[in-house]
């Protein structure tokens, strides 16, 4: 049997490498002398395999002014590999001083006695995964800065809305308040004509229902701008129930408004604001149910806290739109609430006041039989009575 040769020769060697997928290349003596070299390697560099037996840096005169050429002088000098991941470096591509990226290795080869006599170089061109990376990269920053743009649109966008939303509801609250008086005066004015007076009180309603829609548009844009702070004070919780209950059996005599009062509930809050939220649950609930049905308003102390709740027997609400109630215009799209006007502020805003005063509200709804909408705000501490 014929026995193989235990010594490569330089070609064989050079096969041998050739078939790495790796760029290898062998340098010797302190002059960076390229001993060997794959085709790899030299399609890095952009050369043939006539500068095998070259001084690196004539082989390869782009690599002057690089740092390559002294990390390897460095790396025969003290012994010690160098290694880099997705190194930039200037190599010859198609005729032209391109910059590639390689994941590089200088490992000195030693002698028996540790003294380096060469150098194993590999690499491998990384530059279209860096190239993609930044890609990746950039395109993210691009898009990133564009999220960031349109942000700042809509905040501009907002502020221009809740701008005109405010001076449009300032610009309706003026010859409202001036046709308000009017009525009051021609209704003081002992009017024999029951006609005249029974519409007079009419358009007196609509007036007010007009005068609190604006309100409201008012404090959305204010609400928005951080413009509403509260006027804390101390008042009777059941007080204030009773008046609004008054103030609405007015407007809607048709409908029972239950409201029982037991026993004083101090609470430390912005009045008129508990106010407007008690009014909106009531009207609400008197506008999604039938003319007639009863309203009954509830209060009472638990823990620390009062506890109110408005109940009709209404249309109710569907689960999927209980938690979307509080939301900014949100309201109920069904044949049953088209026909009944209003713009989806009055939760919302309520929503905002009793969060103000660090208290929860939520509803509850058993749909076709009717809601339950709560609301629960602190007593008044006792160092505060
Ligand atoms: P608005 O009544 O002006 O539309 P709100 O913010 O007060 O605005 O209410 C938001 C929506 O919640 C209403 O459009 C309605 O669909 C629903 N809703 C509120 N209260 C009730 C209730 N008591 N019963 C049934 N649906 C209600």
């Amino acid at each position: 049997m014929e026995s193989y040769s235990r010594v490569l020769s330089n070609d064989q060697l050079l096969e041998v490498l050739s078939l790495s997928k790796d760029a290898t290349a062998i340098y010797t003596s302190e002059h960076i002398v390229i001993e060997m070299a794959n085709d790899a390697m030299i399609s890095f560099w952009g050369k043939d395999r006539s500068i095998i037996g070259k001084p690196l840096e004539d082989a390869v005169p782009e690599l002057k002014g690089q740092p390559f050429i002294n990390m390897l002088k460095n790396v025969l000098l003290t012994g010690v590999t160098d290694k880099g991941d997705a190194i930039p470096a200037e190599t010859m591509r198609d005729g032209k001083l391109q910059t590639a990226y390689y994941t590089y290795e200088y490992r000195p080869i030693k002698d028996e006695s540790g003294i380096p006599y060469c150098i194993l170089h590999t690499a491998s061109d990384v530059t279209d995964m860096v190239k993609a990376k930044k890609a990746i990269k950039e395109t993210e920053l691009q898009r990133e800065a564009l999220d960031q743009e349109q942000m700042l649109i809509s905040i501009k966008e907002e502020q221009q809305k809740n701008d005109f939303i405010s001076m449009v509801s300032h610009e309706l609250k003026t010859p409202l308040t001036s046709i308000s008086a009017y009525i009051q005066l021609m209704q003081s004015r002992n009017l024999a004509d029951l006609f005249v007076v029974n519409t007079l009180g009419k358009v007196q309603k609509q007036i007010r229902k007009m005068s609190t829609l604006i309100s409201s548009f008012l404090n959305v844009s204010r609400l928005e701008s951080g413009e509403i702070q509260l006027n804390l004070s101390h008042f009777d919780l059941d007080k204030v129930i009773l008046d609004v209950v008054d103030d609405l059996r007015l407007i809607y005599p048709a409908n029972h408004i239950n409201f029982e009062s037991h026993i004083a509930k101090s609470i430390y809050a912005d009045k008129d604001k508990i106010a407007s939220v008690i009014s909106n649950l009531i009207s609400n609930a008197v506008k999604y149910s039938d003319l007639n049905s009863t309203v009954l308003i509830q209060s009472e102390i638990s823990e620390n806290e009062v506890h109110v709740s408005v109940t009709d027997h209404g249309i109710g609400i569907e689960p999927h739109d209980l938690e979307k109630l509080f939301d900014r215009f949100f309201r109920v799209s069904s044949q049953q609430t088209k026909t009944i006007s209003g713009f989806g502020i009055g939760l919302y805003l309520s929503a905002e006041i009793i969060n103000l005063h660090q208290g929860r509200i939520w509803a509850e709804s058993d749909y076709g039989v009717g809601s339950s909408f709560h609301f629960c705000v602190p007593l008044a501490q006792a160092d505060n009575v």
